[in-house]
């Protein structure tokens, strides 16, 4: 099973997220244990307050270092071995599939989600391990980074994905994109489902959406065609 503690001063907005669909039914069979800790409940300021102004001047709040740092220490305090702490910034390295997979191998981890202009450099120094983001914008909270991240990292942990649900072909899994996916009915609007995929002939299938493919992620994405050549030597036909 693997554990997920999210540091946030908005523990409602991820657990009601977190507990619907797959990744609800995944906690409730014991798959994945997910605790939000709300970060207001250890100031100690009598208005419960979790901010201040910004020492040099600037617009907005910054999230003060102590409540943090106790909530942090609060939830390591049995742990035999510190788990690895992710703080939710705009400042940090892309996040991606494979670091989901990498993530889904460390039995605890710890998020941590910033509001407002950010939160205090000095517990960072202190408790952070690994610094992400989840794209070259900036969001109002660290909530849906982390939510996003929980997300794609629990469909690596085994037994989150039914069968069904495989995590085998989906897109970036051997650099390419998924391939179109067709159900019922056969004709939609004129359109036809193509009819390799009703021939029930494997190989022929396994080619025709390696082809699909491989133009999918030409189109869409070079950047990550490119890679793909690099990796494999497959030639791009003139
Ligand atoms: N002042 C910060 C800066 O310029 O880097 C941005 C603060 S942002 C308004 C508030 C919080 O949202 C951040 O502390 C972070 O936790 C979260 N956040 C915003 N954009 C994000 C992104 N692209 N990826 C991950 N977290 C993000």
């Amino acid at each position: 099973m693997n554990k997920f503690h999210i540091l946030t001063l908005f523990p409602d907005m991820v657990m009601n997220g977190l507990n619907t669909s797959i990744i609800g039914r995944a906690m409730e069979a014991g798959y994945l244990d997910i605790q939000a800790v709300n970060i207001r409940d250890y100031s100690t300021n009598k208005h419960m307050k979790v901010d201040d102004y910004p020492y040099g001047g600037g617009a907005g709040l910054v999230m003060q270092p102590e409540p943090i740092y106790s909530a942090y220490q609060d939830i390591t305090k049995n742990m035999p071995r510190k788990p690895r702490v992710i703080y939710m910034t705009p400042q940090g390295c892309v996040f991606h599939q494979n670091m989901a997979k990498e993530l889904a191998k460390e039995e605890e981890l710890i998020f941590l989600c910033g509001h407002y202009e950010g939160v205090d450099e000095r517990v960072l120094e202190e408790i952070v391990t690994d610094y992400v983001s989840i794209g070259d914008y900036v969001l109002t909270g660290g909530e849906l980074p982390a939510m996003v991240m929980i997300d794609a990292i629990s469909r690596f942990v085994p037994g989150v994905l039914n069968n069904d649900e495989s995590a085998g072909d989906e897109s970036f899994e051997n650099g390419l994109l998924e391939y179109p996916q067709y159900t019922r009915p056969p004709k939609f609007l004129e359109k036809e489902v193509p009819e390799v995929l009703l021939s029930g002939h494997h190989e022929n299938i396994r080619k025709w959406r390696q082809e699909q493919s491989i133009q999918r992620t030409k189109e869409r994405r070079p950047d990550l065609w490119e890679e793909y050549q690099k990796n494999t030597g497959e030639q791009s036909e003139k």
